[in-house]
């Protein structure tokens, strides 16, 4: 077997390291900024300082290098934990990352003075094996979206962890000259696992990041910017679905039409971010009228569109009143302006049939009843039964 002596392969893991920052830095972090990709960055950063810190003491015989290397190990290996903790939107307090990085070092400069390192040695180990050990406890607890990604790096730190604790034991209980402790535990097999974890979790992290920025972007398309709500196209695909599944429960649904009245006066009257501000108050209105597994939409510029689960058209009617009484509240137009009312056209699923498109047209037909008929009212549509719809005004 090749045998590489301890300075070669420090400078090996010291390029590998810097190769690494440098790649996932542009490659993954730069595009993202996210504040775990940042972590790692910090991260693999001092795994790297640490490679040169030990090699000044190997090759140059720096007396306070290595120890300063065992404080800017556990630095590290600090990181890895608060940049997981981040993946949650948890955060590490700074004092629980230098006090610990702090200790190693002084420990591991009392040692070397002391002439036995092995004490140093076990401390960074239990240090570093610690913080990776949490790192993996909390992303086995995360229950975050690209579930899979989470858990292999979970496993991926366990081992790291593992590994770091039983050299820690196997350093104590056998000591450093031991044939089965360098067997398993020598410099050569330590920085072979290192790197190898660091290539795992590197490359875990890039796809981590791209699964969150591709759930970013699918989020982003779905939603409408100046409201937050459904975009109309997302809306059609969930409400298909939820028609669907409503139908097949027998559940009822409702489906409603709304629009803004008189909205261009309120544009040309107060400015366009007044009209905005309207626009964002239904919105709001709508949310706190509605339940969450009830779908909302902006469909069109002050036109939206809803589905009730579980509602019938009456019901969407008080529902429709609840979001006018919000409006009118919270419109936010100058005082003495009227307040901003809608208008609703609404159907529901009993005695009718069709799919989405047949409703929404019927809702909207009932929708120009409304306002045909005066607005600030909702007009509930024909059903195949009725022979014609019927307007129920709002309260003022
Ligand atoms: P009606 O009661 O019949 O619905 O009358 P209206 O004035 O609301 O209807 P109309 O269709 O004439 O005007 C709608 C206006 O909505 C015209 C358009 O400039 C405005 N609008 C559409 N999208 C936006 C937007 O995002 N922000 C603002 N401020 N105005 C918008
Ligand atoms: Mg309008
Ligand atoms: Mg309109």
């Amino acid at each position: 077997m090749v045998q590489l002596d301890r300075s070669t392969l420090m400078v090996v893991f010291a390029v590998m390291t810097l190769t690494m920052l440098v790649l996932f830095y542009f490659d993954t972090y730069r595009k993202s900024r996210a504040p775990f990709a940042g972590w790692w960055c910090v991260a693999v950063g001092s795994f790297f300082c640490a490679a040169v810190f030990y090699f000044l003491g190997e090759v140059s015989g720096v007396v306070w290098a290595p120890s300063v290397g065992n404080g800017v190990m556990v630095l590290g290996s600090g990181c890895v934990w608060a940049g997981v903790r981040s993946l949650a939107g948890r955060r590490v307090r700074p004092v629980l990352l230098a006090l610990p990085a702090a200790a190693a070092c002084t420990v591991g400069f009392a040692v070397h003075t002391s002439g036995d390192t092995r004490i140093g040695s076990i401390v960074l180990l239990a240090m570093m094996g610690t913080a990776i050990g949490l790192a993996s406890l909390e992303l086995w607890r995360e229950r975050a979206s690209s579930w899979h990604l989470v858990r292999s790096l979970a496993v991926a730190t366990a081992v790291c962890a593992a590994y770091y604790l039983s050299r820690m034991a196997g350093l104590a209980l056998l000591g450093p000259q031991d044939a089965l402790f360098q067997l398993l535990f020598g410099t050569g097999v330590t920085l072979l696992m290192a790197m190898v974890l660091l290539v795992v979790v590197s490359s875990s992290i890039t796809a981590l990041n791209t699964a969150r920025r591709t759930e970013d972007l699918t989020e982003l398309a779905s939603r409408d910017a100046l409201t937050g709500l459904l975009n109309r196209r997302e809306f059609t695909q969930r409400a298909q679905q939820r028609l669907r599944n409503n139908l097949d429960a027998g559940v009822d649904t409702a489906i409603v039409m709304a629009d803004l009245d008189s909205f261009k006066a309120i544009n040309d009257g107060f400015g366009h971010d007044a009209g905005d501000g309207v626009i964002r108050a239904f919105s709001d209105a709508c949310r706190s009228a509605m339940r969450t597994a009830d779908l909302v939409a902006r469909y069109g510029g002050e036109e939206f569109a809803m589905l009730l689960t579980g509602v019938d058209a009456d019901e969407a009617v008080r529902i429709a009143d609840r979001i006018n009484a919000v409006l009118a509240e919270h419109s936010s137009l100058p005082d003495g302006a009227p307040p901003a009312t809608a208008s609703f056209g609404i159907v529901d699923t009993r005695n009718r049939s069709g799919g989405l498109q047949r409703l929404i047209r019927e809702a909207d037909e009932a929708l120009y009843e409304a306002k045909a008929a005066g607005r600030n009212r909702a007009v509930v549509g024909r059903a195949l039964a009725e022979a014609a719809g019927h307007a129920v005004p709002l309260a003022p």
